[in-house]
């Protein structure tokens, strides 16, 4: 357990963020913390580097919205003074905390308090006896490097732990932590260290990270981007649902890259319509598409969503086109019956649907497939293609 948050076994993978306030500033953390909360984080981590730090601590834990993890490096009298602060779990860097009686100390003290230790080992603070060892921050080293921390914590009875191994490099970290899996019992934090702004970041915290855990490896998980830790909290619970793993908090808005029969600026309704829509943090999942010659069709698992016409919006729920609306009011009425849709309930809204819209766009679909083909019956007129480049058309 972190606080209330179980981790491990079969309890739900849980989110991790980290605040990056001076923990000394309590309000400015707590604001953090509730920014933190409500973009989808379950546990926080929060640096204590100094005893202002550690004084910090002991304000915030009390009013904070998650249970609160002290990240602990060099000074294993800070995780003394955090444990007295009341933190529900601590991180040790087995690469700066060396000294075996002080990982002893620590132990029992968090032992004492109920609290769980991450041993919390990176690949850029890997222990230097292991580094000169390998030559290199190796899956071998990493793993080893926890294997000797939790030596010491075990051998003071020490037995709530949860583990990481991160690296930089997305194919190591997945090599260490599938390394780290078949060694060990423990819950297992994952992620890749220092993998830098999004775009980038996202992508490589992506590629580890879904990677293990689809492969049934991980109970918790962090990105470590650098940029606002709301982003980082957002990324961590919108993959877990798209995974399947946790259950939809909120907007899932899928859009067609659009294509040369878009009848609309799809990037930019998906981006007005992505605005409007996560403020109201519906759980649904809404579709953006460019055409009603395949929109509809090609959404019909969304909730709701919205096909352009030539000049109209096409809105349609599950699939069945319910109403027809002018361009520009289209991200508007969108929002609008989204809103229904999770008040009344689907059945609601079809039973309300505009009985002449389903026929304006079977109309309106037949006249943009007369003007611009249909896409659907592409075998066909290759073949028509190929007879006339082979001249039997004639
Ligand atoms: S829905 Fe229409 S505009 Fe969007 S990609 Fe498909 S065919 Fe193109």
């Amino acid at each position: 357990m972190v606080g209330d948050v179980p981790v491990g076994g079969l309890a739900p993978i849980s989110v991790q963020s980290m605040t990056t306030t001076k923990t000394a500033d309590v309000d400015g953390t707590l604001a953090q913390l509730y920014a933190l909360r409500g973009a989808g984080a379950d546990i926080v981590r929060v640096t204590c580097n100094d005893v202002d730090a550690a004084q910090g601590l002991a304000e915030i834990v009390p009013r904070s919205p998650v249970p609160i993890i002290a990240d602990i490096h060099y000074q294993y009298r800070l995780a003394l003074a955090a444990l007295e602060a009341g933190v529900a779990g601590l991180r040790l860097n087995p690469g700066n905390i060396r000294k075996e009686a002080h990982i002893k100390a620590v132990a029992k003290a968090a032992a004492d308090a109920g609290v769980s230790i991450r041993v919390g080992v990176n690949a850029g603070s890997l222990d230097k006896d292991l580094l000169e060892e390998y030559g290199a921050a190796v899956p071998e080293a990493l793993v080893r490097s926890a294997e000797h921390e939790i030596a010491y914590l075990e051998d003071v009875g020490f037995h709530d732990i949860k583990i990481s191994v991160k690296h930089s490099t997305v194919p190591l970290m997945v090599e260490s932590y599938r390394l780290l899996a078949e060694r060990v019992e423990y819950p297992l934090h994952l992620g890749v260290t220092e993998a830098g702004p999004p775009p980038g970041g996202l992508i490589k915290s992506v590629a580890g990270i879904a990677t293990l855990l689809l492969e049934g490896i991980g109970d918790t998980i962090r990105f470590s981007l650098t940029a606002d830790p709301v982003e980082e909290a957002k990324a961590g619970r919108q993959l877990l649902e798209y995974l399947g793993f946790r259950e939809r908090s909120g907007l899932d808005l899928i859009a067609c890259p659009s294509c040369g029969r878009a009848e609309v600026d799809v990037i930019k309704v998906a981006e007005e319509a992505a605005r409007a829509l996560e403020a109201e943090r519906l759980p649904i999942q809404v579709a953006i598409m460019g055409c009603i010659v395949n929109g509809p069709g090609e959404a019909r698992e969304a909730d709701i969503g919205i096909a352009a016409g030539r000049g109209k919006g096409h809105l349609f729920i599950k699939g069945r086109v319910v109403r027809v609306v002018p361009e520009e009011a289209m991200v508007d009425a969108l929002v609008e019956e989204a809103r229904r849709l999770v008040a009344e309930g689907v059945e609601a809204r079809l039973a309300a649907a505009d009985a002449a819209a389903e026929d304006l766009a079977h109309e309106e679909r037949v006249e943009l497939i007369g003007l611009q083909g249909d896409a659907n019956r592409a075998a066909e007129r290759r073949a028509a293609v190929a007879d006339v480049a082979s001249g039997e058309a004639e």
